[in-house]
């Protein structure tokens, strides 16, 4: 599919994020309704290029826990980059929990169990970090399927774009086991509905929230609110000790993981709830 932007029809804006806007447009020539994602990047022609280039491995990225790629191009003004993927309709997970509140025990399950083949597929099948794991980036759509996005294929992007995470202030380096840490808090943030950091829901800034995540204990769930395999769970993501942390493969062999892959719990039914109740909201 040769993606051009005079084939695309805006329809709505979805959102926006660190170095990027994100819009649900129509291509007409096909009458696919997509996501396209603009990321602002700074950077000469020729880098430009090569990130197009590096884009399109996301071709190859074929799994039912990954949103699909349709492809990328320069904007006109030709300081923009477009990403085209899968349209998911009932959205992210963060605006899903901060309209309908904490995410249902059995459903958090099929959403570990998705997140961990996804990262396990991708790291697996391409040596793909994600490296930006976190509820806005595990999407829904009404067939009741759940996927991930915004994984870092390009090393140009990363680079370009380093500056804003402030993941990179700590400077360590970055490998599939921080993508598990990422895995615990994400969980967490769900679980409890809302992002775990400071423990007492207190405001931070950058730089006291970093000094937080490297000198306290990390986030754990409520005592006795939640199933004790979930708890476990969690705790071995968040590990502070890399070495301690499980890598993906043994995380599926969880017994958590084990049986949300066994359990029947209607997903497509929840997400009929969940529309219903964001548009009771709006
Ligand atoms: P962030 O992930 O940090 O929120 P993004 O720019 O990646 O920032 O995305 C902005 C918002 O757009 C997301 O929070 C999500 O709700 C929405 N979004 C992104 N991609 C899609 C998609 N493929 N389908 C539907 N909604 C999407
Ligand atoms: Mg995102």
């Amino acid at each position: 599919l040769d993606l051009r932007s005079e084939d695309l029809i805006l329809l709505r804006e979805l959102g926006s994020g660190n170095g990027g806007t994100v819009s649900q447009v129509k291509h007409v020539t096909t009458q696919t309704i997509m996501a396209k994602k603009i990321i602002h990047i700074e950077a000469k022609p020729q880098v430009r290029k090569q990130i197009l280039r590096e884009l399109t491995i996301l071709h190859e990225c074929n799994s039912k826990y990954i949103v699909s790629f349709y492809g990328a191009f320069v904007t006109e003004e030709d300081r923009d980059i477009a990403i085209c993927m899968e349209y998911m309709d009932v959205g992210s997970l963060d605006a899903i929990y901060k309209k309908t509140g904490p995410i249902p025990l059995p459903i958090l399950g099929k959403i570990t169990l998705a997140v961990l083949e996804g990262l396990n597929y991708l790291y697996g099948s391409h040596k793909i970090i994600h490296r930006d794991v976190k509820p806005s980036n595990i999407l829904v759509n009404s067939k009741g399927q759940i996927k991930i996005c915004d994984f870092g294929v390009s090393g140009q992007v990363i680079n370009s774009i380093a500056d804003t995470f402030p993941e990179r202030i700590q400077g360590a380096t970055y490998t599939v086991r921080s993508d598990v840490w990422s895995v615990g808090i994400t969980l967490i943030e769900l679980a409890i509905g809302r992002f775990p950091f400071p423990p007492d829901g207190s405001k931070l800034t950058v730089l006291e929230l970093l000094q937080h995540i490297v000198n306290e204990a990390p986030p754990t769930l409520p005592p006795g609110e939640f199933p004790d395999d979930f708890d476990d769970l969690t705790k071995k993501c968040l590990s502070k000790d890399v070495s301690q942390r499980p890598n993906l493969q043994e995380l599926l062999k969880h017994p958590y993981v084990v049986e949300a892959q066994k359990s029947n719990v209607d997903v497509e039914a929840w997400t009929r709830n969940v529309r219903r109740k964001s548009t009771a909201a709006n």
